[in-house]
């Protein structure tokens, strides 16, 4: 089958299958039944074609296939149109101020699909077929038109914020009526509206309180920031007298539908919180790292997961991780959970891919959708091409081989809910050329509008 090609209503990906599934079974010459959405059977390839000789059949048996990549933490706008743009000798507050919040204000609705249409498309290339929005969107019907065009799987919400100043804050009341909108919306059947705020310490109490309370009456998720450096505890504990958990914890947000982005900076207290409430957290270690903000000292994602927390992995943004690759986060996330406790025996490989996967899945409440390659879940596949230099000799452990040795650059091809949205490393429904030139332009005049002038220089510290 040609790559331009749309595979038959059944359809079989063939390879050797890493199916997350319960038991983790790893099937060599095998293969994944697709039929329109969802996943039929999986199974030894010989045995899916004798039951369904019917079926197309794309891939090499050489070939890995593995679910789609979960991304628990992304901003789909803002930082895109700059990326690898904000310098890195910054202080935090410099680069807020002189680049976040001045790039966010300037954005306007196309920049939003634009911005959200390439951060999805390379999330895709390299594998991330869900993608949780970080909760910084202006224009969330922009955001969504991305996501059903390039064929990605995401949550959305928007701005929420209650600050005196800043882009597109508002009082508490209207920040809620805001996120009612969004909940209210069809965005299509890719598109999972969530309750998304800044959080932080840029959220009030009746803010949060609100919108922990629209999430559960909607039955969605609830995202916000904290923690990933010291800041959030320092004003949260001159504010309130209580840590930013533990203040959460007294107003009665926490819960399994919460995702806190981050987390880094816990005390024991504060773990215990979060354990026992079921809150979820995404770690975005690149972005810890890119920032300075701590991960190395104060890596308390091993102890929630050691512990059985719901944990995911995140990319960030493009200014704090920069790639958009899901599998390079997942190698960090092992190699400092190996190093931070001086112990290369409690975490590894398979544990990180776990988190990239089913992990990830469960932490967003999505596992019943995606996360494993099992019957009835949706078709949401990665193939990687095991004929790349980095592959030679194949090792026997696959998901090792993976990890270690190889990242989003293996993706061949890639299918959201029984769509192939990347073929030959290619995105199907965009025009990968058009969109370069397209960013380029709304960069320059991103940049012009939000008064940057970008100066590119060997820093002197
Ligand atoms: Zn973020």
């Amino acid at each position: 089958m040609s790559p331009s090609e749309t595979p038959s209503r059944r359809h079989i990906v063939r390879g050797t299958v890493v199916t997350m599934n319960a038991d983790r079974d790893i099937i060599a010459t095998g293969g994944v039944l697709v039929s329109g959405s969802q996943i039929e059977a999986v199974g030894p390839y010989a045995q899916l074609k004798s039951t369904h000789p019917d079926a197309t059949t794309s891939g090499d048996p050489h070939d890995l296939v593995t679910p789609g990549y979960i991304n628990t933490h992304q901003h789909l706008t803002g930082d895109r149109l700059v990326q690898s743009s904000i310098p890195d000798g910054l202080a935090p507050g410099e680069s807020i101020f002189s680049w976040a919040v001045p790039v966010h204000a300037e954005h306007q609705p196309e920049d939003d699909q634009l911005s959200a249409t390439l951060t999805l498309v390379e999330s895709l290339a390299n594998g991330i077929t869900t993608t949780v929005e970080a909760g910084t969107v202006a224009h969330p019907h922009r955001v969504a038109a991305a996501a059903e065009t390039v064929g990605a799987r995401i949550t959305l919400g928007t701005w929420g914020w209650d600050v005196e100043e800043g882009p597109f804050a508002a009082p508490a009341a209207e920040v809620i009526r805001r996120q009612e909108a969004v909940l209210d919306r069809d965005h299509g059947s890719l598109v999972t509206p969530w309750v998304t705020l800044v959080g932080h310490d840029l959220m009030s109490d009746e803010l949060v309180v609100a919108a922990s309370k629209l999430a559960r009456e909607r039955q969605t998720g609830l995202t916000f920031h904290m923690s990933p450096s010291t800041t959030d505890t320092e004003q949260y504990l001159a504010r309130t007298g209580r840590r930013p958990i533990e203040q959460l914890a007294h107003l009665g947000v926490l819960g399994p539908e919460v995702l806190i982005a981050h987390g880094v900076h816990l005390s024991d207290s504060e773990v215990d919180l979060v354990l026992e409430s079921r809150t979820a957290v995404a770690s975005c270690p690149w972005a810890y790292l890119r920032l300075g903000q701590g991960v190395s000292k104060e890596f308390r994602h091993l102890e929630l997961w050691q512990r059985g927390g719901r944990l995911g992995l995140g990319c960030d943004a493009e200014n704090a991780g920069d790639a958009v690759d899901p599998l390079r986060t997942a190698a960090l996330f092992a190699g400092l959970a190996k190093d931070v406790p001086v112990d290369p025996t409690g975490f590894g490989a398979h544990d990180a891919f776990e988190l990239a996967t089913i992990r990830g899945a469960e932490a967003i409440g999505a596992d019943h959708l995606v996360g494993s390659l099992e019957v009835g879940k949706q078709a949401d596949i990665v193939v990687h091409d095991r004929t790349g230099t980095e592959w030679y000799p194949h090792a026997d452990d696959v998901v090792l081989q993976l990890l270690w040795g190889s990242d989003g650059r293996s993706v061949r091809e890639v299918y959201v809910a029984g769509d192939r949205v990347i073929a030959d490393r290619r995105p199907t429904r965009v025009d990968l050329e058009r969109l370069g030139v397209e960013a380029q332009a709304a960069r320059s005049a991103l940049l012009r509008r939000s008064g940057i002038d970008p100066q590119p220089r060997w820093p002197a510290y």
